[in-house]
């Protein structure tokens, strides 16, 4: 930007704190277009003055120095085409947080601003994405939530295909006789009114539904995705915007608990199994056909057990509760009995809980089921948990709540698909290339595994996390996956009950229809909701390392034959993660980049040795870092004036160069301060936290080259609620280097 503006707020207590004069004074060229104060600079008179500035001096910068970016977000909006905008903190990073007229606050207030010119200055104006975008939404999956999914995308003015694989809609849900009870008083069964909302959906003339069909392939990017499609009439070709996965969970295999008897002992079934039989009205052992005088159900089979699925499948209870009730209705004489961890039943499961559990004829009893036998009736051995009792029941029909695995496809699945379609494509002979073939049929059939087949780079479907679902990021951004685009709904996303993935599925199509709109609008999609900037590449000097496309999570990037990364910009998060990754320092975006930020870090003060006062950077990410920092200066909690912090987009976008600079130009110490890593991840970006640890583990060397102490460089992980630690963080680490004392490298 060459015409820049620096404008100045007093209010707040940011003119009790700061000597704003000598700021203007200090923040001198390139800022020399226009350099004002205003009390109130959020005021509709702040802004108007700072709208006549634009016009009258030609500006294509603002640097606002005021509250933080993340407040008055609205109020500081102007033509992004127009003007590029850099927000330095001083309320919160500085009058909020740091001693009133004091020498070291006043500096630090500079080095804010001098950094934030210095980076504006850098900045280039966005290139949105652009190009035609398709409204289709495409429904993967004809169960509950897909249905749903689809009628609610229709509803809001979109096309839909909805793609079942199966000859009829519905799922397992399709085939229950009797619903949960949705009325009050919540104490009976009512029919099950699937059939009439699937003939609801296929009348709705948006939806073009088609059943067994599978999905050849999908290429393309959101907006633009081009799925070929393998319908009974033939290949079919579909563009669209956005997709939903709702494939849904399939029974654990109950073959794998071996003690509890299935496979072994023909009187022991499966929920599912039940369920057909209670459909066709024919409650019968499967050794004999006799109707059984006692029916003992083993809750959690398979479920929160970290040996099969740790985690708890959400709907067993539900079904048992109904299965229960279903006997009685239809079988008075039979008795039932029901071996739980916990019931859980949430909202108004609760009532038919109670109402079930009334009734005479139903045992309910807490224990551990810990083997099942034949000794002439069926023997369920239990350690009964509210009496600490070992307890036998005599049954003639055990029923498994056997748990539901997503049908995604699980990441040693999607690696061999990849492994075998690489052979297809670059077998060294026809028969190499013939097996290659046979494994990709195989695969694809695998049980219950749906496959997208997208045709990316980094593999066919869904990358999952563990247990299966495949997400990516279930704290703050629900349907969201690690494909930009497409968003997955149901028991695929998580385990849940009937009435859950009805709304998961609405849930989903709002994401899709949102990223279709944001797309529309050159966009991008959550976390950066709004973002205008794509990365750009330089490849001229791309040396074809392939790390920007391995370590991206989303796999925005193709590649040529060659190994030139190819971008397909509408997938990408704007995360900057293939930033920080590239050892050529040639991806950048508009506003952010290594070069962008290695300046700020150049326009830092560092104090001589003599001076005593150590200088820290302190590299924050945006996500939850720098919100626990504000939270922390609105609760007046300071920290060590020594440190500047320049928000980074994620620690994942961090270039080690930045790391080198600091310390080359003898600054004490660096901290990274970002997000959780690991499974149970609040990283925004899935990965970049753990790939941040990865790459400083690469710093000590050039620590040691450049004979400084590894304690310098620290990374320190919090959640945006922790504002106590992050400041705590950034005084611990401070004290660590008075300990050490200045860095070596000063004046060099
Ligand atoms: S790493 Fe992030 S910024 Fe880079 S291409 Fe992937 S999503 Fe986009
Ligand atoms: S990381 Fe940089 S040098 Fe390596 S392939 Fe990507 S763009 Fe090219």
């Amino acid at each position: 930007m060459e015409r820049i503006g620096a404008f100045f707020c007093a209010g707040c207590g940011i003119a009790d704190a700061l000597d704003l004069a000598a700021l203007q004074a200090a923040a001198g060229e390139p800022a020399s277009a226009h350099c004002v104060d205003h009390p109130n600079l959020c005021s509709p008179e702040g802004i108007a003055s700072m709208q006549a500035a634009i016009e009258a001096q030609g500006l294509d910068g603002l640097l606002i120095a005021a509250c933080s970016h993340r407040a008055k977000q609205r109020e500081f909006r102007f033509d992004p085409a127009r003007v590029a905008v850099e927000r330095v903190s001083l309320r919160e990073q500085v009058a909020w947080s740091h001693p009133a007229k004091n020498e070291d606050t006043q500096q630090l207030a500079e080095d804010l601003v001098k950094m934030g010119l210095v980076r504006l200055a850098k900045a280039q104006p966005p290139a949105p994405v652009s190009g035609t975008v398709e409204r289709t939404v495409l429904v993967v999956g004809g169960g509950v939530a897909g249905l749903e999914a689809a009628a609610a995308a229709a509803g809001l003015g979109h096309p839909v295909v909805l793609v079942e694989a199966t000859a009829a809609l519905g799922g397992h849900a399709a085939g229950v006789r009797d619903s949960l009870p949705a009325r009050p008083p919540y104490d009976v069964l009512h029919p099950n009114r699937l059939l009439e909302r699937i003939a609801e959906i296929e009348a709705i003339p948006g939806i073009r539904v088609l059943k067994s069909t599978k999905i050849k392939t999908i290429r393309g990017e959101p907006g633009r995705f081009e799925v070929e499609v393998e319908t009974p009439a033939g290949a079919e070709s579909l563009r669209v915007g956005a997709i939903v996965q709702a494939t849904g969970a399939r029974p654990y295999d109950a073959r794998r608990l071996d003690h509890l008897g299935y496979g072994r002992l023909p009187d022991v079934v499966t929920s599912h199994e039940l369920e057909h039989m209670l459909a066709e009205k024919r409650l019968q052992r499967p050794s004999d056909g006799a109707l059984p005088r006692r029916v003992v159900f083993v809750q959690c089979a398979g479920s929160r057990d970290p040996k099969h699925l740790p985690y708890c499948s959400a709907e067993c209870c539900g079904v048992t509760l109904r299965q229960v009730a279903l006997i009685e209705r239809d079988h008075p004489e039979v008795e039932t009995a029901t071996v739980y961890r916990d019931m859980r039943t949430p909202g108004q499961v609760e009532r038919f809980y109670a109402a079930v559990q009334s009734r005479p004829g139903h045992l309910f009893t807490r224990g551990e089921v810990e083997a099942v036998e034949k000794n002439g009736r069926l023997s369920v051995h239990l350690r009964d948990s509210l009496f600490g009792q070992s307890v036998v029941l005599d049954a003639d029909l055990v029923v498994l709540a056997v748990g539901m695995v997503p049908n995604s496809a699980d990441g040693e699945k999607i690696r061999a698909l990849h492994d075998a379609q690489r052979r297809v494509e670059k077998g060294e002979s026809e028969t190499q290339r013939e097996e290659a073939r046979k494994s990709v049929e195989q695969l694809r059939q695998h049980e219950g595994t749906e496959i997208l087949n997208l045709e990316y780079r980094q593999g066919p479907d869904l990358p999952v996390l563990r247990y299966g679902f495949p997400d990516s990021h279930f704290i703050c951004f629900p349907y969201e996956t690690r494909r930009t685009g497409i968003y997955a709904a149901g028991a695929l996303r998580d385990a849940m009950d009937v009435e859950q993935a009805a709304e998961d599925g609405w849930g989903a199509a709002m994401k899709a229809t949102q990223c279709i709109s944001a797309l529309a609008r050159g966009e991008a999609v959550h976390p950066r909701a709004g973002d205008l900037e794509t990365p750009d590449f330089f490849l001229q000097r791309c040396t074809q390392c392939k790390r920007c496309t391995e370590e991206c999570p989303f796999g925005t990037l193709n590649e040529d034959e060659k190994g030139t990364p190819q971008l397909n910009a509408a997938r990408c998060r704007r995360c900057g993660i293939c930033m920080g990754a590239c050892p050529e320092r040639i991806i950048s975006f508009p506003s952010y980049s290594v070069d962008g930020v290695a300046s700020m870090i150049k326009a830092m003060s560092v104090p001589e040795e003599f001076e005593e006062k150590p200088r820290i950077l302190a590299l924050l990410c945006e996500n939850d870092a720098l919100p626990a920092l504000d939270a922390a200066a609105e609760r007046r909690r300071g920290w060590n004036p020594w440190v500047r912090v320049v928000p980074v987009r994620c620690l994942g976008s961090v270039n080690l160069v930045w790391i080198a600079d600091s310390l080359s130009r003898g600054i004490d110490g660096v901290i990274l301060i970002g997000c959780k890593r690991g499974d149970d991840y609040q990283c925004h970006y899935v990965r970049g936290s753990e790939l941040a640890h990865t790459r400083l583990g690469n710093i000590q060397e050039t620590l040691g080259r450049l004979a400084l102490e590894p304690e310098r460089v620290r990374i320190v992980e919090l959640s945006h609620d922790e504002s106590d630690r992050v400041s705590e963080a950034l005084d611990e680490f401070a004290s660590t280097l008075e300990g050490l004392g200045p860095s070596p490298l000063k004046g060099f």
